[in-house]
């Protein structure tokens, strides 16, 4: 079936059909079998910044063992949340799922802490931000095809990703798919954080139960498997918790769907957003993650590890800076911007081992950029 045809049955009018896209900057054949979306995605997947997150941080590094999310696998349990969104309401599935695998594309390593150093280092030049970075490797330092620089996404992948770093609450608002996203990060996240935060043992089910949004999970856990203790009780909870917060985004966006309802997702533009939570529990997950940030991500272990990432990382980026014999398209950079903005991207590029040690025996194969 050809993918206008898949969306009109398919597709709630608000969504973002493939065949009203706008295009990309560079014009190519449609695909035979692939939607436009498709091919967005697929080439999110097979670029060098992406398999670089499988080795970079989401919250705990490395060193703390093997059992916690990486940067990758959280960006697939946020695309996972986020196409069974998708699919409940109508939306475009093949997008939202492009615009999950590509949200967190432009992080550095050592997740925030690594953010924090090099938008230090460029504070007189634009600073540095995760959201935008996506957008740098999209258009311009990801090189895979020689035809142009960058991924050639379509435009409302990248419109969308460019939104991402605005905090802008009113309208214009983003595609409602770019707006699942967001509810679906943070739904994995406030799930995969707490689920992690026991296992390494920076917290404790008591304490974490001081929640509510946790507490009433493994209340549900318990009463739909009675006896259940221990890691079988947490696993279960956690599930609960997704199932929960994934529950009421469905049903909350429903309701504001079917109020408004808007006609073409032009008119949702300009609507305040319509993709969010129930009061009830927009103050649970707010709750939960006062939480979390206290406890977990100012856990003593966690913060040993961020001083030791960040000097890590300052050093990096200084003594990039000083060789500044920066490889394509790194070199093209420094002179069509500057050197501090290249050295940033390279820094940016690499993953958390690589920073650790730079001058390793596998340089070759760990180096960052578009190999
Ligand atoms: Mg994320």
């Amino acid at each position: 079936m050809e993918t206008e045809e898949r969306d009109r049955l398919l597709l709630a009018p608000y969504a973002m059909h493939a065949a009203n896209s706008a295009g990309r900057e560079h014009a190519e054949p449609p695909h035979p079998y692939r939607s436009p979306y498709q091919r967005d995605r697929d080439r999110v997947v097979h670029s060098a910044a992406f398999r670089r997150l499988a080795h970079k941080t989401q919250v705990f590094t490395g060193s703390l063992g093997d059992y916690h999310r990486t940067r990758l696998t959280h960006t697939f349990e946020v695309a996972s949340v986020a196409r069974t969104v998708a699919r409940a309401i109508a939306l475009n599935e093949d997008l939202v799922e492009t615009l999950a695998l590509l949200h967190d594309l432009g992080h550095p390593p050592f997740g925030h802490a690594g953010e924090e150093v090099l938008d230090r280092r460029l504070a007189d030049e634009g600073g540095f931000n995760h959201n935008q970075q996506a957008v740098r490797i999209a258009t311009l330092l990801e090189r895979r095809y020689p035809e142009f620089p960058g991924l050639n996404l379509s435009a409302e992948v990248l419109d969308s990703q460019r939104r991402r770093s605005s905090k802008a609450i009113g309208p214009p608002s983003p595609l409602l798919e770019a707006q699942v996203v967001d509810a679906a990060d943070s739904i994995a996240y406030d799930a995969h954080d707490a689920d992690d935060a026991l296992v390494l043992g920076v917290l404790t089910t008591d304490e974490l139960s001081d929640a509510a949004l946790w507490h009433e999970a493994t209340e549900s856990a318990r009463r739909r498997f009675a006896n259940l203790s221990g890691d079988e009780l947490r696993r279960a909870a956690v599930h609960a918790l997704l199932d929960r917060q994934v529950d009421d985004l469905i049903a909350s966006s429903a309701q504001s769907l079917r109020d408004a309802p808007p006609a073409s997702p032009e008119e949702v533009r300009h609507l305040p957003r319509l993709i969010g939570h129930s009061d009830e529990m927009t103050e649970q997950k707010r709750q939960l993650e006062s939480l979390l940030f206290e406890r977990v991500y100012r856990h003593p272990r966690v913060l040993a590890h961020r001083d030791e990432a960040m000097s890590a990382l300052e050093s990096l980026y200084h003594e990039t800076l000083r060789r500044g014999d920066l490889p394509s398209p790194y070199d093209g950079v420094a002179r069509a911007e500057s050197p501090r903005r290249a050295a940033a991207d390279y820094v940016a590029s690499v993953t958390d081992r690589f920073a650790l040690d730079p001058a390793g025996a596998d340089r070759a194969a760990w180096a960052g950029g578009p190999a």
